[in-house]
């Protein structure tokens, strides 16, 4: 069953006026904004951030809020590789649209990218809690840029890390950071947000990469 079908099943009103069939179609119609507010959960998002040091916010929609992890080295499509990843706070659903600069001083200074954006399934048959508390979380990938099947595992206390899984998405040839390293928003890189957003260009830059 996909997954919109099994969110109207479990009764969540998703009355969305279009002629979606999955998730991934209802999101591609959708402005985000929009798809937040009509959603209960399953949003996917990754915020590339160059705050104090560069990272990667993966973030899963459940419970009612992101779930969030910050990922220093970002996501990687070889299955051999463990990537660590901080369990951080929760943030509120709607903060999974924003791009822009927070400003230097506060909590978080820099530039936010959104660099990924999709929905997610949980794998079958386990509730978010039990997964969690666990620390074995397994869930299906329906982004722009990460798809198939990944792994978040946790290791002790707020240290997981991010696995992909064995499947035709992965891959080891492939750096997806440094082959993709524009927004899905607004295809910008972090130094054109900065400049547009009145940041850091100098330091958002950092975190692009090298001009060839
Ligand atoms: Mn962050």
């Amino acid at each position: 069953m996909d997954y919109l079908a099994r969110v109207k099943r479990a009764g969540a009103r998703i009355s969305t006026g279009t002629d979606a069939h999955t998730a991934e179609e209802l999101h591609n119609q959708m402005p985000l904004d929009e798809y937040v507010r009509k959603r209960a959960q399953g949003l996917y998002v990754i915020q590339k951030h160059r705050a104090s040091q560069l990272h990667y916010d993966f973030r899963l929609e459940a419970e009612g809020v992101l779930k969030s992890w910050s990922v220093p080295k970002g996501p990687s499509l070889d299955t051999s590789v463990k990537r660590l990843a901080m369990m951080v706070e929760d943030h509120p659903v709607e903060y999974g649209s924003f791009e822009g600069t927070i400003p230097e001083g506060e909590y978080g200074g820099g530039t936010v990218m959104l660099w990924d954006t999709g929905t997610y399934e949980l794998e079958a048959g386990v509730t978010w809690p039990e997964a969690e508390k666990k620390g074995r979380l397994r869930f299906e990938l329906h982004g722009k840029k990460l798809k198939g099947v990944w792994n978040l595992t946790r290791m002790s206390d707020r240290q997981w890390l991010l696995i992909k899984s064995r499947d035709a998405h992965a891959s080891k040839e492939i750096d997806i950071t440094e082959a993709k390293p524009r927004s899905v928003k607004s295809r910008r890189l972090l130094a054109s947000i900065a400049r547009d957003e009145g940041g850091d260009v100098d330091k958002a830059a950092t975190g692009d990469p090298k001009a060839k």
